[in-house]
């Protein structure tokens, strides 16, 4: 694939943001650092953890190749870098602490998330209950609001993107992976930037415009998954899965969702719609009654919904104020539909 646009005035690729104000050190890596085992990887980029020996504070340390596919992407890493700090000062956002540059790599020390992805809980036997997956939505939402506040658009929001501060029982999360993100107005149009399919809105695989609504429909997914423990739009090729986006061809039906607040389902409805106009934003969705029920363990009367007009949610939240009692209470297993993340081998390139 090669759609790498140029941006004229710059020479760096289109919409790459250059400027930077954390200072990138020359020293190895290991001289303030015990670097130990490996967190996560993906085709350009390897996370190890690592403590520092001063403090013994632990970091993430995300390794980004300067050299991809035989061309020099130093502008890529310092990009995701640029981003990053431009994203600082939200809690849902990875702290970036620190920098270095070796020969081969840009390493970037961020705040470690020792309860890794909420990948690993959509496709845990034992779904979260929805109380906890509405904690964690609304705190992706806060940050994808933060992000967008600052004219930030993701662009790659997915399970494997979205960790956890700790695991039992589930911490804070915190979005990682700014590679694809975009500074809106940076580039003229945002049409080429190419995420994982299953998580892609249909407007980036009909090479439509890009905006804060393209990021809204991966918050749509993820809440599927979390619901379901299903990928709504996964398909048996790639193929079959751009033909479910770009049909909006989702699994409503009884089977797939019979443990799944009305509520829940009405959440997914509003943010799975093929036009982004159409989509709420991240503040619209924050006001979302799913997001606000009382968690059943400690409610035994049925299911109060704060009123709609009590938060402002606007028109486009006309859902029912009252939910049927239907929640993920007991352990249930589904039949999964994943594929491991080296299978979609996508990032940035499908
Ligand atoms: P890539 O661009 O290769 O997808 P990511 O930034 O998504 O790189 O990191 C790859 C994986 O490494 C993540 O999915 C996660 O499992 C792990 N990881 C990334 N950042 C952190 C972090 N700050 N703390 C803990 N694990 C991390
Ligand atoms: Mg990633």
């Amino acid at each position: 694939m090669s759609r790498r646009r140029l941006d004229s005035r710059s020479g760096l690729p289109a919409g790459l943001l250059a400027e930077t104000q954390t200072p990138i050190s020359s020293e190895p890596l290991e001289i303030a650092y015990e670097v130990t085992g490996e967190l996560g990887r993906g085709k350009f980029a390897v996370v190890k953890r690592c403590v520092e020996k001063s403090s013994g504070k632990e970091f993430a340390a995300k390794f980004l190749r300067k050299r991809r596919r035989g061309r020099d992407c130093r502008a890529e890493a310092v990009h995701e870098m640029a981003v990053l700090e431009l994203a600082r000062n939200s809690p849902r956002v990875v702290n970036l602490y620190a920098a270095h540059e070796t020969d081969h790599d840009l390493v970037l020390l961020l705040e470690y998330a020792a309860g890794g992805e909420i990948f690993d809980l959509c496709v845990s036997e034992e779904l979260l209950p929805e109380a906890q997956v509405t904690r964690l939505i609304r705190q992706t939402l806060e940050g994808v609001q933060h992000l967008h506040q600052n004219q930030l658009v993701h662009l790659d929001l997915k399970p494997q993107n979205i960790l956890l501060t700790s695991l039992a029982p589930p911490g804070d999360i915190k979005i990682v992976d700014f590679g694809l993100a975009r500074r809106l107005g940076t580039a003229g149009e945002l049409r080429e930037i190419l995420g994982t399919p299953e998580y892609v809105a249909p407007e980036v695989l009909n090479y439509e415009p890009i905006t804060t609504a393209t990021d809204l429909w991966s918050v749509g997914v993820i809440a599927y998954m979390l619901v379901t423990g299903e990928s709504p739009f996964l398909g048996d090729d790639k193929q079959e899965t751009y033909l479910n986006v770009s049909q909006v061809n989702v699994d409503y039906s009884r089977d797939a969702l019979s443990r799944v607040s009305e509520l829940a389902v009405d959440f997914i409805r509003k943010l799975l719609v093929k036009a982004p106009e159409d989509r709420p934003s991240a503040a619209e969705c924050l006001s979302h009654p799913w997001l606000w029920q009382q968690p059943p363990c400690l409610n035994p009367e049925p299911v109060l919904v704060r009123p709609v007009r009590e938060r402002s949610c606007g028109a486009k939240w006309a859902v029912p104020l009252e939910d049927k009692e239907n929640f993920l209470d007991s352990p249930h297993s589904h039949p999964k539909r994943f594929r491991l993340e080296e299978d979609t081998a996508g990032d940035g390139d499908f």
